[in-house]
Order: C-alpha cells, then sequence, then structure tokens
C-alpha cells in the first residue's frame, strides 16, 4: 500500500475527496481546478488503500481518448495494470452492457450499431417512402425530434399528440423508425443508452447483480449529462451505491443536446446529506489567462459561482489579433505556429480551436502550404469518410444480412447494374412483406420473369454469400483485405480521377491497418469483426491519435472540454459566429455561448491568442463583422492588442473582376482619395492602400458605416 504516492501531490481539498468515507460525493469546482486529477487518485485510493477490487468500480467520462487516459493515468499510480475497471464513455459502457445482455434487452445478437449520417439516411427513406412532405417534415428535424425523445427516455406510446397534427406524424415517424430498426438490427447512439436503461429498469435481476457489483460510480463532466444517462447512474447506484460525481456547471456546454446542469441540484435531493467539495486553486493556466476567463463567465447570471485562483505568475498577455480576412487570420495562426516550432516547443503541444467545423479548411489549408503537420478532430473523421463507409456497409452486411442501410448503401456500389427501380421494388416488398430488403432481394432474384434486374440482383446475393464464405476464419485485418479487394471497392476508386480517387484508395488501404492494429478485447463475447465495427460506429476518428503524433491540433471548442494545451488560439472570435447569431438573441442560448468561451479560454495553460476577422467567408458567402462581445468582456489589462504591419500606402492596381463576364480593365488604379461604392457599406472615400495581388487590401471611410480595411479581391470595390 502507497497511500503516500497517492496523495502526495494533491491540496487539502482535493485530498478530502480522494479520501472522502464511502458515501455520496460532488465535487463542484473551476476549470484546471484538478477534477480529473481527483477522480483517477480517487479510483486508485479505493483499489490500493481500501482495497476494493478494481471490478467494483464503473468510471464514466466524456470521450473515448479521455476513458484510455484515465485509464493510463490509474494504472501507473498504482503501477499495475487494472484489465477488469469498466471504463468508458456513457455510450460505450451502455453498448458493453447490451453486447453481454443482448437477449435480456431484446436485440439480436449481432445487432449493428449505426452513427447520425445512417439515422438522416433511413428517415429521409422513410418519409419519402410514406408519402409525407419532407418541406413540412424535413429529416434533421425528425431525427432531432426522435432523438430528443429517447435522450428523455420516451419511447412513442408514452408521447402525447397535443392534438397537434404535425407532432402526430412526428410520433408516427418515430414508431415506423423504430420499426425499421428493429427488422434490421440497428441501434444508434441515443438508443444505446435508452435500451440499456430498460434492460435493467426491466430485468430485476440482472439490475441486482450489477448494484452488487458496482458500488463505486466516478463521474466526470457530470454537469453534461442528460436525462437518459442521470436516469442510468441513479438506477445503477439504487439505494446503497456510492456516487462519485465530479463537474463545473460554467462548463454545460450540451444544453442543445440534451445535457441539463440542473442535475446537479438534483444529486443533492437524490443523494441527501452527499458531501459536496469545491476546488478553488488553479494549477493549470498563468494568472492573466484566468483572470480573463474568470471576467467572461462573470458575466452570466446563472450560475453556482465560484472563484478561480492561481499561485501562478501573471505570464504573458493574452494576443488578440484583428484580421481582414479569414485567410490572414490563417496566416496569422501560421506563422505564431512556425515560431513555436522554431524555439523547440512540441507541435501537439499547440491547439487551433474554434466554434465551427467549417472554419478548419482554410486553417488546415495555410498549414498545408506551410508544410506543419495537423491533426483534426471531428469534422469528417476516418469512420465517416465515404468510402470506409461503403467497405463498412459490405462487412455489415456480411455479418448481419437484414441490415438494411448497408444493403442501401452498396447494393449497387461499384455499379453494377441495380437502378433505382429496382431498388425501389425491393423497398416496396419489403415493405409489403414487412421483410428486410435482403429477403425481398431473395424473392426477387429468384422470380423467373425477373429479367436483368433479377440477375443483377442474383449477382450481388452471391457476392456477399461468397465474401461471407471466404473470409470465414480469416484474421480480421485478412477479412478486412479480402472484402475490400473482392467487392471492386479499390478498383472502383482507382477509377475515380484526380487527388481524390487517390486519397480514397489510401483511406481503404488505412481501414486494412486500423483492422490490423485493432485489438478485440481479449474478455470480449463478441466476435472480433463484429467487436471492429462496433468501435468503427462508437470511436470515429478517435484512435488514429498514435499515429499522428507531433501534430498541430485542430478541434471544436465543444471537443476541447477536459484537455488542456501549453498554447492555445481561438479563431473566428466575432459577433455571429461566435457568440452563435442563433444564440445571441436568446439570452440562455447566449450564456451557453459564453460558457464554452469559458471553456475555449481555460485550455490555454501559458500562452494565448484570440483572433478574429473583419471580412470572413463561409460556407460560400461574405459577412462582415465586429469582435465578439466576449473579447470585450475581457479586461484591458489583460489583453495586448496586436496590429496588422503597414507596410506601404501606395496607388495600387485593382484586380480584375469578373474577368470572364468583362473585358480585363487595365490600368484601373485605386489611389488615395478615390471615391469607390462598396455592395453593403455604400460610398466611402479611399484613405490607405497596402499588400498585393490576393493580399492587396485598402482603408476605406464610409460615409454611413465608418472606416474599414477590406480585402480588394473581395470587395468589389466600384470606383466612381
Ligand atoms: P477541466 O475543468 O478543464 O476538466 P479539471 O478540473 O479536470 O479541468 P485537471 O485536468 O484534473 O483539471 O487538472 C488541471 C491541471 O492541473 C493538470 O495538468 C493537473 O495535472 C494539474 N493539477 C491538478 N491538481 C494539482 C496539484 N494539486 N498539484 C499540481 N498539479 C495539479
Ligand atoms: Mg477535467
Amino acid at each position: 500500500m502507497d497511500v503516500t504516492r497517492i496523495l502526495e501531490n494533491l491540496n487539502d481539498a482535493q485530498r478530502e475527496a480522494v479520501t472522502a468515507p464511502a458515501e455520496p460525493t460532488l465535487v463542484i469546482a473551476g476549470a484546471g481546478s484538478g477534477k480529473t486529477r481527483v477522480l483517477v487518485h480517487r479510483a486508485a485510493w479505493l483499489i490500493d488503500v481500501e482495497k476494493l477490487s478494481a471490478q467494483s468500480l464503473l468510471a464514466v467520462t466524456f470521450t473515448n481518448k479521455a476513458a484510455a487516459e484515465m485509464r493510463a493515468r490509474i494504472e501507473s499510480l498504482l503501477k499495475v495494470p487494472v484489465q477488469h475497471l469498466w471504463i468508458g464513455t456513457f455510450h460505450g459502457l451502455a453498448h458493453r452492457l447490451l453486447r453481454r445482455h443482448w437477449r435480456e434487452a431484446d436485440l439480436p445478437q449481432s445487432f449493428q450499431i449505426i452513427d447520425a449520417d445512417d439515422q438522416q439516411r433511413i428517415i429521409k427513406r422513410l418519409i419519402r417512402s410514406l408519402d409525407i412532405d419532407d418541406g413540412r417534415f424535413p429529416p434533421r428535424e425528425v431525427q432531432y425530434f426522435i432523438n430528443a425523445q429517447k435522450d428523455e427516455g420516451l419511447r412513442p406510446q408514452h408521447l402525447d399528440d397535443d392534438n397537434d397534427p404535425d407532432r402526430r406524424q412526428k410520433i408516427a415517424l418515430y414508431e415506423a423508425y423504430e420499426e425499421v430498426c428493429r427488422r434490421g438490427g440497428l441501434v444508434d447512439f441515443a438508443e444505446l443508452l435508452l435500451r440499456a436503461h430498460e434492460l435493467w429498469r426491466d430485468n430485476e435481476d440482472l439490475l441486482a447483480h450489477y448494484r452488487r457489483r458496482f458500488r463505486h460510480l466516478l463521474v466526470d463532466e457530470f454537469q453534461d449529462t442528460n436525462a437518459i444517462q442521470y436516469a442510468w447512474l441513479r438506477l445503477l447506484a439504487g439505494p446503497e451505491g456510492i456516487p462519485f460525481a465530479v463537474g463545473d456547471d460554467d462548463q454545460s456546454i450540451y444544453r442543445w443536446r440534451g445535457a441539463r446542469v440542473e442535475h446537479i441540484q438534483q444529486f443533492q435531493k437524490d443523494f441527501p446529506g452527499a458531501r459536496v467539495v469545491k476546488l478553488e486553486q488553479n494549477y493549470r493556466s498563468t494568472a492573466t489567462i484566468l483572470n480573463a476567463a474568470n471576467a467572461v463567465i462573470a458575466h452570466n447570471n446563472e450560475r453556482m459561482g465560484k472563484n478561480l485562483w492561481t499561485e501562478g505568475a501573471a505570464g504573458e498577455p493574452i494576443r488578440v489579433y484583428a484580421a481582414y480576412n479569414e485567410r490572414d487570420e490563417a496566416d496569422f495562426i501560421v506563422a505564431r505556429l512556425r515560431d513555436w516550432s522554431a524555439q523547440g516547443n512540441a507541435r501537439q503541444d499547440a491547439a487551433v480551436l474554434y466554434r465551427s467545423n467549417a472554419q478548419s479548411r482554410v486553417l488546415e489549408e495555410g498549414l498545408i502550404n506551410a508544410q506543419i503537420p495537423y491533426r483534426v478532430y471531428g469534422g469528417l473523421r476516418f469512420f465517416e469518410r465515404q468510402e470506409i463507409k461503403d467497405a463498412l456497409a459490405y462487412l455489415r452486411l456480411i455479418s448481419n444480412r437484414d441490415d438494411d442501410a448497408s444493403f442501401e448503401r452498396i447494393v449497387n456500389r461499384p455499379t453494377r447494374g441495380i437502378g433505382a427501380r429496382t431498388v425501389e421494388m425491393l423497398r416496396s416488398y419489403a415493405r409489403a412483406n414487412a421483410c428486410s430488403l435482403w429477403r425481398a432481394a431473395g424473392a426477387i432474384a429468384s422470380d423467373p420473369i425477373g429479367g436483368r434486374a433479377a440477375s443483377s440482383v442474383n449477382a450481388f446475393m452471391s457476392l456477399i454469400e461468397r465474401l461471407a464464405r471466404e473470409t470465414q476464419g480469416l484474421s480480421l485485418e485478412n477479412q478486412v483485405d479480402h472484402v475490400i479487394g473482392m467487392s471492386g471497392l479499390i478498383e472502383f476508386f482507382r477509377k475515380e480521377k484526380g487527388e481524390k480517387g487517390v486519397t480514397r484508395v489510401e483511406n481503404l488501404e488505412e481501414l486494412v491497418s486500423a483492422a490490423k492494429s485493432f485489438e478485440p478485447d481479449p474478455a470480449g463475447e463478441m466476435a472480433p469483426i463484429d467487436e471492429f465495427l462496433a468501435h468503427a460506429a462508437l470511436e470515429a476518428g478517435e484512435g488514429q491519435a498514435d499515429a499522428w503524433d507531433d501534430c498541430v491540433q485542430l478541434m471544436t471548442m465543444h471537443s476541447a472540454k477536459g484537455l488542456e494545451f501549453p498554447l492555445v488560439f481561438l479563431a473566428g472570435m466575432e459577433d455571429g459566429l461566435f457568440p452563435h447569431q442563433r444564440s445571441a438573441a436568446d439570452p440562455a442560448g447566449l450564456e451557453e455561448e459564453r460558457r464554452l468561451c469559458y471553456v475555449g479560454i481555460t485550455r490555454a495553460m501559458q500562452s494565448l491568442y484570440i483572433t478574429h476577422a473583419e471580412q470572413r467567408r463561409l460556407h460560400g458567402s461574405d459577412s462582415y463583422s465586429l469582435p465578439s462581445r466576449f473579447i470585450r468582456e475581457i479586461p484591458d489589462e489583460c489583453i495586448e492588442e496586436i496590429r496588422p504591419k503597414v507596410h506601404v500606402s501606395r496607388p495600387l492596381r485593382a484586380p480584375e473582376r469578373r474577368p470572364a463576364a468583362r473585358a480585363p480593365e487595365p490600368e484601373t488604379g485605386i489611389r488615395l482619395g478615390q471615391h469607390v461604392r462598396h455592395g453593403k457599406f455604400g460610398e466611402g472615400v479611399v484613405l490607405n492602400c497596402e499588400g498585393q495581388g490576393a493580399h492587396a487590401r485598402v482603408e476605406v471611410n464610409f460615409e454611413t458605416a465608418g472606416t474599414k480595411w477590406l480585402v480588394l479581391s473581395y470587395a468589389n470595390l466600384d470606383l466612381m
């Protein structure tokens, strides 16, 4: 027993939490105060000092990456591996339970997980097949409706239509969607949680077994649990379980996905007398970064209220850069990253955070040009790419012929003469006979007067059967390799022209390596291939980290939760983008955006840069915005503004506009004092010009809009 090792490097409050007696405990504390650290040490304490078996602990974290890190940290504290410790995300743990108890959960043994994209496709098809107006019931909205019900633990039969015909229709769609999933053995993300909850709720013996087993429930990022997750924890805890939850109300950023920060209060009601520990010392950031974060979050009204302090030095000021446009912003960030590496720092210690995934493209271009390796979290993750999903659909269909989503995806991919009409025929047969598309295909293929369609369908079915036979008994890697090759996918993408085809083939090859390095759970009861498929659906993208070391990290602020980096950039800090336009008018929405900003700022340990652009092209249209109000909420003394360098002021040539439509305009010089007209800002006078080519920009004093710097190639100025 090594009590000292577990308790050293903890402050008094942290130690109180780690060594707390076996009773419900809630740790509420700000960013970087050591919540996750407390959780890790608590687990080690229970195992090493309280002599509990690792089996009696259940630990829930927010991402698979965090789960892996937590396991590694516990092991390094204990100096022994802890295989039997259940640690994972809510979804991962729910999945594990459902695999073990598929019968009790009323699922087929080979059930498959579908992601949000698959789910949306199914809903879209459903809406079409039922002849419902998809203008009035957009698939995305229906999907949102269904998931929101599931997140609250509600099945269609629990829902009342409130005499609202639209709601009635959505409920009917929910029911029809459930039927499709049941028939195909498909489980979406929200369903994992709901099923796992029902599994325990409806199986007394099973629940009793798990309640006996898991006495200690350790939960990180508790502020972002949704109703069904909380209900699941509550059910497992029962009257005797000992929940130990850590969280920060100021970092609740998933309300839009059903998270309820109110669970912090609910916890204290459900577990009366729960010990509440507060941590206020921050160990992560410089005093300047912390002061900025504290000042911003102080603008929120709905808070439990706490103030973080640090013993650390003031550190560097926060640098704010006002860019002309998104490219200038990217150039600036790239230049700083270059300096960072040149000073001998590790690239993975730097992160660029943004509000919306779409912002990454311009940043990526800048990094590619500068040959700086980077990695994007989120966005289009590896397992979400089209060609990867195609290959996985083959594997899924081989594993479960009734998987309609996979069937539809690949029945004519690569093209094999099965057209939309044939597929429609299969669909209506399947509908009429309440069977899967595979079964429908069987019926149609054996129809002697089926003609060409029947023979193509027949060929497809034999291909799948043959692949199933040939891959039996092969290693996981060889199974994947064989299916990719024999399905014709490699050939198909090889024919695709240009870079894209090459990348797709590379990605498919990468899938084989992913299968090779995949380590199935030694105690797992699933076939390795099924485990691999589940992994692909659940852990999309997260597993790539190892091969991508020494890369600058790009991600949304949402995915940065819980992480920390010595150097952080917050890009695109403009009103409209962040806070997002959608939320700016709604006080609760604005507060959630501000919490997100707090999360962003508090990721930084030493250096923080904030950038915003005057003009931004995003989703194909231009916008002009003011710096984010969150920047104004940071005290001036924390900030150092970096002004763009003004090199030259001289006449320059305006770039050609719409060259295809007009003859080139030679010598249309923009001069100081020139009168110009702008589509949005109206008329003005040129005060200043600088830069050349794509970077040429002018400062214009507009009569009503005031003075602005504009990039010539975007501004479309009319000379007057
Ligand atoms: P977040 O709210 O962002 O999830 P957190 O509260 O979980 O943050 P941790 O990630 O656990 O905070 O800790 C932040 C940093 O401070 C980590 O680098 C951690 O190792 C360090 N740290 C925490 N407590 C101490 C301590 N007592 N002594 C030294 N370092 C500490
Ligand atoms: Mg944490």
